[in-house]
């Protein structure tokens, strides 16, 4: 649990000195641990130090170590790299240097040291930490501290954060970085491929990562990319540039117009000897003629403007950091921030960098099978899910009774990741010898015989588009005349269906679950594909369409932000969608640093309005410069019938005796995004797929024997099924099952794993949430 409110605010008299640095290259993110480690050390009553330039500030002391106040990390969220600096420092790689570092952490009293960086970084400050009581007796021994000091400070506490845009570290799903990172690369390669397929040229890209190939494998999953090169999983042939040759002439056959390939700074063959860009660019012109350009995206990489998911990874890493801190005893190894499942964890320091060092040294003695093991889970699934995507291998199943004929169906609003999940499931079905067939216009669209069996290029270049090509339609089956549904399915000869939509999508598979008695055309393989940006489904944590959309909410929140800022003492209550689920106001009002939410599951009470209204007024009134910054209150749309955001924005604006002002925006559709981004791009693939293999399980379970038609006779609960994400795990459960657990009347799931993060978004915009006596602005 993030917030574990089971750890006591520190006693005034034994208050934690918390000194935080980040190291070694900058990602964003950053930003965002630093604010959250100062707001949340403050809030436990502890003192917070920002120590400058990384390392260099620590052996260098005086100025460069920084008591931190709350408002010291004001607007530091949107912003990318890391406003305390960094810096590879050579001196602290020795004694001398880190003996002087121990000599600026006790004379600053500062106790506990939270780093964030990539693996030299953290190993540099487990070697602090080892070494520490040693350099406490030599500071004793040359008289430079005291006795009293040696004994008060006996104990180092050290906690490791992971910032790498390149996604390196073991024993962590992802670093703080690496998702905005692959942000600025998808959307340099989208760029790139307008050009490439308006002059039919290949472009050789490359980005990214020496000893891993995750920036290049999810930026090639994300784009759609012909040809990926990563340190981790050389090409296994011998004549790899043939074989490359030969798929991208598949593809250019099939009427294809750009050629992309991504390739990662340390890519390799596998004899060890570098794939360079240049020597691919040789062999496109002269074995295919294609004209050839080579993009390097050096330092754009390094991300800027951190996106949401960063912005909240940080956040919630930076929180645990401090009560990783607080619990902290002399026996405790130095602990790592991590992620794994969707759960921020709390692992050996030394483990990890022992394992991320492990990585290399696989592929350095040619043992890619372990390199590829020491990834996180998901990187080979995705791996696989790229190649089966991506690469034309028609792979057909022995007999062609095992063919489906797979409708493919959008419903509901829009939502990123629509797009990508049916390109993945159209180019995955080909693959595997079944037909694809479009059912434009959701259900509306199927009773008017709008059908069309799509093929591999029909599909090209829709990871990037936002929307729904399909054409999706808010009708559910429980509006429609399910008779008519059920000879039309029976009429285009459908044998397993994927509905791709939010809750509509969801409560249709019900009712067709549910007709299954009365109409056999139903008792075909089914599985509903989460895609809302509400985040609403029963049966998954993630639906896809919600990360793009949290994205287009923090842009414009950031816009708004900056407006109000710039105004001087301006409230705005912006309104986000979500129906009666709170999910992407509590997320957005984490990632934007939003003074409060107001979401339907909590409502909005006069209390709830005063508490804030007393905050700003303290806030403001303290404010004598007048140089305060805008302040966001975000509310879900559903909140509340009788304090709507006109009413809230006007009860603030009376109530604010002239020290505020406020004003309202109303997001609307610009919260379905634009282009979908890189992490709802990837899911929609790794689900797609797993879609499909779901729906040839249940044809292979088939009793086609039963019944002329349909050709699959299946109506056990398993064959109609939601997929999911359950922490980092793809799961599928049956549609009856998930019945208890969802909220028909509010159209959403009982289960809401992301409650508690909108208690943390007041501990981090409000002074004295613990009641801690408040200091100065
Ligand atoms: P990136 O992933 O961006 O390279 P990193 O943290 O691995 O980040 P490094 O340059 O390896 O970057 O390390 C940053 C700093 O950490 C170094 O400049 C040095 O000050 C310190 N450091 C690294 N390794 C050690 C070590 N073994 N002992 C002491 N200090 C170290």
């Amino acid at each position: 649990d993030v917030l574990s409110s089971n750890i006591s605010t520190q006693p005034k008299d034994k208050k934690k000195r918390i000194g935080v640095l980040t190291s070694g290259g900058d990602s964003p993110g950053m930003n965002a641990a630093v604010r959250a480690i100062v707001r949340v050390a403050i809030s436990r009553g502890c003192d917070a130090y920002a120590i400058f330039e990384g390392y260099e500030g620590l052996v260098n002391g005086g100025e460069m170590i920084k008591k931190f106040g709350w408002a010291d990390v004001r607007g530091y969220l949107s912003i990318g790299g890391t406003l305390i600096g960094t810096a590879r420092c050579k001196s602290f790689r020795e004694r001398k240097g880190r003996l002087s570092a121990a000599y600026n952490l006790v004379k600053t009293g500062i106790d506990a040291l939270i780093v964030c960086g990539g693996d030299g970084s953290l190993t540099g400050a487990d070697v602090l930490r080892s070494e520490w009581p040693e350099l406490l007796d030599e500071l004793l021994k040359e008289e430079r501290i005291t006795a009293e000091e040696a004994a008060t400070y006996r104990h180092l506490t050290v906690v490791g954060l992971v910032g790498s845009i390149d996604n390196d570290m073991s024993s962590t799903d992802i670093t703080i970085g690496a998702v905005t990172s692959l942000h600025r690369i998808c959307e340099a390669v989208d760029s790139i491929s307008s050009t490439a397929l308006s002059h039919s040229r290949a472009f050789v890209v490359e980005v990214m990562g020496r000893n891993c190939g995750w920036l290049a494998l999810m930026a090639a999953v994300s784009t759609g990319a012909d040809f990926v090169f990563i340190p981790e999983r050389p090409p296994e042939s011998d004549d790899w540039e043939n074989e490359m040759c030969e798929v991208l002439k598949k593809h250019r056959q099939l009427g294809k117009r750009k050629t992309i390939i991504i390739v990662a700074e340390g890519a390799i063959d596998k004899n060890l000897n570098p794939i360079r860009p240049e020597y691919i660019k040789k062999l496109l012109t002269d074995r295919m003629g294609l004209d050839t350009r080579v993009t390097t995206l050096g330092h754009t990489q390094r991300g800027g403007k951190p996106c949401s998911f960063d912005r909240n990874l940080a956040t919630l890493q930076g929180v645990e950091a401090v009560h990783a801190v607080l619990r902290a005893t002399p026996d405790t190894p130095s602990p790592m921030i991590g992620i794994r499942e969707n759960k921020i964890t709390c692992e050996p320091l030394m483990k990890a960098v022992e394992l991320t060092r492990q990585v290399a040294e696989a592929i350095a003695r040619k043992d890619f099978k372990r390199a590829m093991e020491l990834r996180d889970p998901e990187f080979f699934e995705n791996y696989k899910a790229y190649i089966d995507t991506t690469i034309v291998n028609h792979n057909k199943p022995s007999s062609e009774n095992q063919c489906l004929r797979i409708g493919i169906i959008h419903i509901g609003a829009p939502a990123g990741g629509m797009n990508p999940a049916t390109r993945a499931v159209v180019r995955y079905a080909i693959n595997r010898g079944h037909t694809p067939v479009a059912i434009y216009n959701g259900f509306e669209g199927l009773l008017q015989d709008n059908l069309r069996e799509l093929s591999w290029l029909d599909v090209d270049g829709w990871t990037a588009k936002g929307g729904s090509e399909l054409g999706t339609h808010k009708m559910s089956v429980a509006d429609l005349d399910t008779g008519m549904i059920a000879y039309q399915l029976q009429k285009h000869r459908i044998n397993s269906l994927l509905l791709i939509g939010g809750f509509e999508a969801f409560s249709s598979l019900v009712e067709l679950n549910h007709c299954r008695d009365q109409y056999p055309a139903f008792c075909i393989p089914m599985v509903c594909l989460p895609a809302t940006i509400s985040n609403n489904v029963p049966g998954t944590d993630f639906s896809i369409g919600s990360d793009t959309s949290l994205n287009a909410i923090v842009e414009s929140c950031d816009a708004i932000k900056q407006s109000a800022s710039a105004s001087r003492r301006r409230v705005f209550v912006v309104e986000v969608h979500g129906g009666q689920s709170g999910y992407l106001a509590v997320l957005a009002g984490l990632a934007v640093g939003a003074t409060s939410a107001y979401i339907p599951e909590e409502g909005v009470s006069l209390k709830k309005l005063q508490l804030d209204i007393s905050h700003l007024l303290r806030r403001y009134g303290e404010d004598k410069k007048g140089t305060s910054s805008g302040r966001l209150i975000l509310r879900n749309e559903c909140a509340s019938s009788t304090y709507t955001t006109d009413v809230i924005a006007n009860i603030f604006k009376s109530e604010s005796r002239g020290l505020f002002d406020s004003r309202t925006s109303v997001l609307g559709h610009v919260q379905q995004g634009g282009a979908p981004s890189p992490t709802d791009r990837i899911r929609a693939t790794r689900l797609a797929v797993r879609c499909v293999k779901f729906l040839e399980q249940h044809m292979s379970h088939s009793t086609s024997e039963k019944i002329v038609f349909p050709s699959i006779y299946t109506n056990i609960k398993d064959s109609a099924a939601v997929i999911g994400i359950n922490g980092a795990q793809v799961v599928f459960t049956p549609v009856v099952d998930l019945l208890s657990e969802t909220d028909m009347k509010n159209r959403k799931s009982k289960k809401a794993w992301w409650i508690n993060l909108k208690e943390l978004v007041e501990i981090l915009s409000k002074w004295g949430y613990y009641e801690v006596e408040p200091e100065p602005n």
